[in-house]
């Protein structure tokens, strides 16, 4: 109940009781005023009972005091003027005004005529006295007839005087009792408003008012101080302190939720901040490696806690392989077709194993943890998927933020792409078209790196010429003669593997490069090479075309020469295996070596 409820009926309640011992209090002074009438009137009825009394002897005592000393005075007291009235009947005449009940007035009537009977015994008396009849006027006097008038009258007013007392004795009792029983309900309403009081300013000042506000102040206190882990108790009265109560909960809800709101917005911008740092850092690298570690550091800062890998497409564009991964992901295949991913298919993130009404991608195995591809393309081509997964069956990876996500693989996936796109410019400048061996300006470059090198390493370079090419495009055509080149190329590649590098020199010339390797070792290479491209068939549009056969020339470093005149020593030398019958491996190397490999 509401405390202005609980006030309001209090009040009413005191005001009504309040009201209500007034009245009995009116009662009480009305009852005690009754007694005092009726003490009054038990005084008024007694004194004139006994004037009553006293009248009716002393006319008496008037009249036998005449018949005996037969003074004067005492005939004129006896005998009073017409004015004057005797005291025995002026106490009847007032008793007959008073309002007295009908059978004391019928004593008081039968008082008159007791009255009036004596006075006609008594006159009779004295008028017998004056005529001299002395005896006769005593014997009326004092005898029987008038003992008995008199003795009658006394009792009649001492019946009277009887009566009235019990009357008015009997109403003052009555109007006591009345005038004390409202008193007491007078007091026991003053008592019952006074303890209503009490018990209300108790109850709504202590314990509905006070406490609650104490304990308040301290709730109010704490987070005034930012402590919103205080704990409000729930308050179902439904009053004032209530909605109080109420206010100060909300403010604490408003509280956690702003506490909330900032701690979510203050980690929002930690990770903004991280994927802005890892944007830079994949801006700035220059190798496929370098961006997988860069990913492998910074997309775990961004999930914490969840696992994943990256991968890239191959240049076909029809399977993946990973280059990267963090927190040991495990359910999905270290490389796969494109085909068994639904994100790449739809080009959009794609969610596994969270509800079963939903495809799941291929490469995942059937553990059932939820996994999230999200592929990652550049200039509208897919060129690679980041992949998430949760350690436990939780799906927290699949809920990882969209705009997060976005970000992430619109930045990674350009990165990517800006890496390919450089790796191709790089290799447009530094490979040859068709062959895809190293350039003219690529070894040229090498040469004069080795030149520059002063650690003196022993290096060999052999010059490649293809025999009687120009046969090739004569008889079969330029793209049949680019066939051979490539052909060529990639024996030479073959062979030479990690020992050397091998460059195009320009037209069917091509150039080896092998550094810390011995003169013997290089010239076995060199025929190495020749017999491999002389041995491999080679077919054209269905045909055998061939044999190939190719001339080199061999030169070596520092022994036989300096790296300046490499080329033009190993270009020497392969004039000279052409001008010895072609298909030759001929080595610019000091003139004994020479003579010996010819003898050989
Ligand atoms: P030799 O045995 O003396 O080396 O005879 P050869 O025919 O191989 O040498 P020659 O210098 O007479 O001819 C080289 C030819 O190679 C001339 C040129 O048209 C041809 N050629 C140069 N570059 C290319 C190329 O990129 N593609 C094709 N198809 N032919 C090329
Ligand atoms: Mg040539
Ligand atoms: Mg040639």
């Amino acid at each position: 109940m509401r405390i202005t409820t609980i006030t309001n009926w209090a009040y009413g309640i005191t005001v009504v009781l309040t009201v209500l011992s007034a009245l009995a209090f009116i009662l009480s002074a009305r009852s005690a005023l009754q007694e005092r009438q009726a003490v009054e009137q038990h005084l008024l009825l007694n004194s004139m009972g006994e004037e009553l009394a006293l009248g009716a002897e002393e006319t008496t005592d008037e009249a036998r005091l005449y018949v005996m000393r037969g003074e004067q005075r005492h005939l004129d007291a006896f005998t009073i003027d017409d004015g004057e009235e005797r005291r025995r009947d002026t106490a009847v005449n007032a008793l007959r005004a008073v309002g007295i009940p009908d059978a004391e007035r019928q004593i008081i009537e039968q008082v008159a005529t007791d009255s009036d009977a004596l006075d006609t015994v008594e006159e009779a008396a004295v008028a017998t006295y004056r005529g001299g009849d002395q005896a006769g006027a005593r014997t009326a006097l004092f005898g029987p007839e008038h003992e008995r008038t008199q003795t009658a009258l006394l009792n009649d007013v001492n019946q009277f005087r009887a009566l009235a007392s019990a009357r008015t004795e009997a109403a003052m009792r009555n109007a006591q009792a009345r005038s004390d029983l409202w008193a007491n309900i007078a007091k026991t309403m003053l008592g019952l408003t006074a303890a209503i009081f009490i018990a209300v300013l108790y109850f709504i000042l202590r314990r509905r008012v006070a406490l609650p506000l104490i304990r308040m102040t301290g709730i109010v206190n704490r987070l005034a101080n930012q402590d919103y882990s205080v704990e409000l108790p729930t308050d179902r009265r439904g009053d004032e302190i209530g909605e109080m109560n109420d206010a100060i909960q909300i403010f604490r809800e408003n509280g956690l939720e702003r506490n909330r709101l900032d701690a979510e917005r203050k980690r929002d911008l930690q990770t903004k901040d991280v994927i802005l740092q890892m944007m830079h850092r994949l801006q700035a690298c220059y190798a496929q490696e370098e961006l997988a570690e860069v990913v492998a550091l910074f997309v775990p800062q961004i999930f914490p806690g969840i696992a994943g890998s990256l991968y890239t497409m191959n240049e076909s564009r029809t399977a993946l392989s990973e280059v990267s991964r963090w927190l040991d992901p495990v359910h999905s295949e270290r490389s796969f077709s494109a085909a068994s991913c639904w994100g790449l298919r739809r080009g959009r993130p794609h969610v596994s194993h969270v509800e079963d009404n939903d495809i799941s991608c291929q490469h995942l195995d059937e553990s059932g943890v939820p996994g999230l591809c999200v592929p990652l393309t550049a200039l509208g081509e897919a060129i690679g998927l980041l992949y998430f997964e949760d350690k436990t069956k939780d799906a927290t990876a699949v809920h990882a933020p969209q705009l997060y996500l976005e970000l992430i693989a619109e930045n990674i996936g350009l990165a990517i792409a800006n890496l390919q796109l450089r790796d191709k410019l790089v290799n447009l400048a530094i490979r040859d078209a068709l062959t895809g061996l190293f350039n003219r300006r690529s070894l040229d470059e090498a040469l004069n790196n080795l030149h520059r090198d002063q650690s003196a390493r022993t290096v060999v370079c052999m010059m490649i010429d293809i025999d009687h090419f120009k046969r090739f495009n004569d008889e079969f055509g330029h793209d049949a003669g680019d066939e051979v080149l490539r052909h060529v190329a990639q024996i030479v590649s073959d062979t030479v593997g990690g020992a050397g590098t091998a460059y195009r020199f320009g037209g069917e010339e091509l150039t080896v490069i092998a550094t810390d390797m011995a003169d013997g070792d290089g010239f076995d290479l060199a025929d190495k090479i020749r017999s491999s491209v002389f041995t491999t068939p080679f077919s054209y549009r269905g045909r055998i075309v061939g044999p190939l056969s190719i001339s080199v020339g061999i030169a070596s470093s520092p022994a036989s020469g300096p790296t300046t005149t490499l080329i033009n020593r190993a270009d020497g030398a392969l004039l000279k295996a052409k001008l010895t019958g072609r298909n030759k491996t001929v080595a610019a190397f000091a003139r004994e070596h020479e003579e010996e490999l010819k003898r050989g």
